[in-house]
């Protein structure tokens, strides 16, 4: 049969699955954090327990859930999946944590959206794998108390910021991913490449990288664009050509920077002269949320040398104004 239509008719999101790494040899970055949960993955592994409860918090598309599924993997027990607001009531929790064998790992994505109530029936369920079940409504309502298997739970958020503290101090560990840096993302563009069987040059996978906002889900989605491209316009192969052809009729920002990334640095240039201007009034001049942009867009402007952090609030660097195409009218010279 023919392998382009094959290739149509596979999703984004089975595609996605396919190329999540599966062991830790295979998840790339994150060095430090790997490292610490090689070791403490051991040594559940002998204890023959279940892993303490951990906390992985980052941006969207670093890693999160693929690193849980890792854990379970690693650790050679089940793997549930579920989400804080998708929990709508006491006995959704109940019925997932019920299903759990011993020393599962249960993964909640952004547990800092967990409803209050459920919030508070997962205290005893982490704490001492009980939870507190009521039976009946009104007067005569009973509560049962019901033991869980041991099991691990792993909550993934974007902004750490809001969990409350009692949720917070019940995470024995606690990992914060960070960006990639352009090597280790080149590095993934090679090995998803290499598992959907494209052929790609060295110079043309830094070429995604580069633009991929240290993001391996955004390197992995730019990476299928630019091989409908090579298919269609070129011979299937992604050469450096090709690649940048397909960036730019992408309209895919040089540095991989996104639509709100470009307006938080225009809004401080054009509003507040490159500042400095604190936090709170670049959130209300965007109408953003304060906390969304200092955990969730700030880090990477920061961390690529767009935006600085002073004393007097932020402050846009030259990068920006150049990047932006404005002009900086106090600079010396100008
Ligand atoms: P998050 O849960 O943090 O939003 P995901 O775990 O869903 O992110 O990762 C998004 C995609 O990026 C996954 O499909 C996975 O294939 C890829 N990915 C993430 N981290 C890595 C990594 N370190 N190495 C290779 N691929 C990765």
């Amino acid at each position: 049969f023919d392998i382009r239509e094959r290739q149509s008719r596979e999703s984004d999101k089975d595609i996605e699955k396919a190329l999540r790494p599966l062991a830790f040899d295979d998840f790339s970055g994150q060095e430090k954090i790997i490292e610490n949960l090689r070791v403490f993955v051991k040594a559940a592994r002998l204890r023959k327990e279940a892993l303490d409860h951990t906390l992985l918090h980052g941006p969207p598309g670093l890693g999160k859930t693929t690193l849980s599924n890792i854990v379970a993997n690693e650790l050679g027990v089940g793997f549930k999946v579920t989400s804080g607001p998708v929990l709508d009531k006491p006995g959704d929790l109940a019925g997932i944590l019920m299903s759990l064998e011993e020393n599962d790992v249960l993964f909640i994505d952004e547990i800092h959206r967990l409803h209050p109530i459920v919030e508070e029936y997962l205290y005893s369920a982490m704490e001492d794998y009980r939870i507190d079940i009521l039976l009946d409504k009104g007067p005569g309502a009973k509560s049962v108390q019901l033991s869980l298997a041991p099991f691990t739970l792993i909550g993934a958020t974007t902004r750490s910021g809001l969990l409350t503290s009692p949720l917070r101090a019940r995470f024995g560990i606690n990992c914060h991913l960070e960006y990639y840096d352009h090597e280790i993302l080149k590095g993934i563009v090679r090995r998803s490449a290499s598992l959907l069987r494209v052929g790609i040059a060295d110079e043309a996978a830094m070429e995604i990288a580069l633009r991929s906002r240290g993001t391996p889900r955004i390197a992995n989605a730019l990476l299928r664009r630019v091989r409908d491209f090579a298919m269609v316009k070129g011979n299937g192969f992604i050469d450096i050509a090709i690649a940048r052809h397909a960036l730019e009729a992408l309209n895919i920002d040089r540095y991989g920077l996104d639509e709100i990334d470009n307006r938080i640095l225009l809004t401080i240039i054009d509003k507040f002269k490159g500042g400095p201007v604190g936090l709170s009034t670049i959130a209300t001049a965007l109408g953003e949320d304060s906390g969304t942009l200092e955990e969730v867009y700030e880090p990477f402007l920061i961390k690529e040398g767009f935006l600085k952090r002073t004393p007097r609030g932020r402050e846009t660097t030259d990068l920006a104004y150049t990047h932006l195409g404005r002009k900086r009218f106090d600079a010396p010279g100008s």
